[in-house]
């Protein structure tokens, strides 16, 4: 089984549509086989979006993913990173296919609901930032 890092954002979590977004990735045959509610520090998200400490909106996501709680989940099944990537959306809610996560439930590019690998390597690497192998339970 393939596995992937999802993270439920803070605009997610703030508003309380967890359970409506997890619905759609086991709907769509993922899995949560890891979860657990975390106040990020800004340095925390500085370290995790590191591939994009170059990038115009670096400071601004890393505020952003800071300001409140999130969910950090892995997700297992067939194609999971693949599975993930297309449920959720393209990056922009406005561009993003009717049906998607980001689509129906994003606020903006940001604040756009849910973070997800977006390969099987970055996943590997990306588990192991948040979970230790006894938090998985496959
Ligand atoms: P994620 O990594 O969160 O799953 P993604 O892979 O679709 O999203 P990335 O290019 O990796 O998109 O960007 C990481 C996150 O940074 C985006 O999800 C979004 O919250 C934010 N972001 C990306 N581009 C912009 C932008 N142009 N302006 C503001 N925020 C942005
Ligand atoms: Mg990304």
């Amino acid at each position: 089984m393939e596995k992937t890092l999802s993270i439920l954002k803070p605009d997610a979590v703030a508003r309380n549509i967890t359970g409506k977004v997890n619905e759609r990735l086991e709907a769509a045959g993922l899995k949560i086989v890891a979860q657990k509610r975390l106040l990020l520090t800004k340095a925390q998200v500085g370290k995790f979006y590191e591939i994009h400490r170059d990038k115009a909106f670096y400071d601004s996501i890393c505020e952003y993913m800071s300001s409140g709680p999130v969910v950090v989940q892995v997700f297992a099944g067939p194609n999971a990173v693949e599975v993930n990537r297309k449920t959720m959306g393209a990056t922009n809610p406005a561009n993003a296919e009717v049906g998607t996560i980001r689509r129906d439930f994003g606020e903006s590019i940001e604040r756009n609901v849910v973070h997800g690998s977006d390969s099987q390597e970055n996943a590997v690497a990306e588990i192991a930032f948040f979970f230790s192998q006894m938090e998985i339970v496959e």
